[in-house]
């Protein structure tokens, strides 16, 4: 019996648009504009090219170590940097998130999320999310709130938080904890071979694959064509 569902969160309940869930092109270009306009309410006169030049270059080069260091670049040091040299004391997630939002606010659930949620729940499972993210998880709780997903999850578990990125086990363990389950009893459900059905495979948890570009990696358990076929899938595999 399976009874908790630990679900990744880009392409499998969110549409995210983008290979990394970061703002690209124009939405970028907008994002940046919004940061500049707050730090001049607040005083600072600084062009795109400083932009560049204090956070996000600098930031650039921490994220593409993600993946050798399994843990996702922090934005403080960055952001303190820039506000530093603008001269202003702005609250950094605010300042972070005039760069975001014109993107967050895109994001979009992926096809039947909402009715497959409801029927997972009705089944008596627990559902958490376990999500490789690139900034503060309270970024995308409130686009799951926003949605009306996230009264369907009994917890949110973000690599940005938590230090530590999938593949490795460690978000999986903390998620199996926080429902005292073993790895018996969860199935790990995720888009990115590389990410989720490694780490569902480290940490000994079953694994379904929602198929998409990501198929490099290992072998899943299981796999479907999107989070909508994942009720009846578990009625097979319960069934046996
Ligand atoms: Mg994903």
């Amino acid at each position: 019996m399976k009874s908790c569902l630990l679900l990744d969160m880009g392409g499998v309940v969110l549409r995210v648009g983008s290979t990394e869930g970061l703002p690209e092109s124009r939405i970028d270009w907008r994002g940046r504009q919004a940061m500049l306009a707050m730090l001049a309410k607040a005083g600072a006169r600084l062009t795109l090219e400083d932009l560049d030049g204090l956070l996000f270059g600098p930031w650039r080069l921490d994220h593409a170590r993600r993946h050798d260091l399994v843990r996702d670049a922090r934005w403080e040091p960055h952001l303190d940097r820039l506000c530093t040299a603008a001269g202003v004391d702005l609250d950094r997630w605010e300042l972070l998130d005039a760069w975001f939002r014109p993107y967050g606010d895109r994001l979009v659930p992926e096809f039947g999320v909402h009715e497959a949620l409801e029927q997972l729940r009705s089944m008596g499972k627990r559902l958490a999310v376990v999500s490789n993210v690139p900034l503060p998880g309270q970024f995308y709780e409130r686009i799951l709130e926003h949605h009306d997903l996230r009264r369907h999850f009994d917890a949110l578990f973000f690599s940005y938080d938590l230090g530590t990125r999938k593949p490795s086990p460690a978000m999986l363990r903390t998620a199996l904890a926080h429902f005292d389950s073993t790895a018996d009893q969860a199935l790990m459900v995720g888009d990115r071979r590389a990410a989720d059905i490694a780490a569902g495979r480290a940490a000994g948890v079953e694994s379904v694959w929602i198929r998409s570009p990501f198929d490099n990696g290992p072998e899943p358990d299981h796999e479907i064509g999107s989070l909508a076929e994942l009720p009846a899938l578990l009625e097979s595999i319960e069934t046996g």
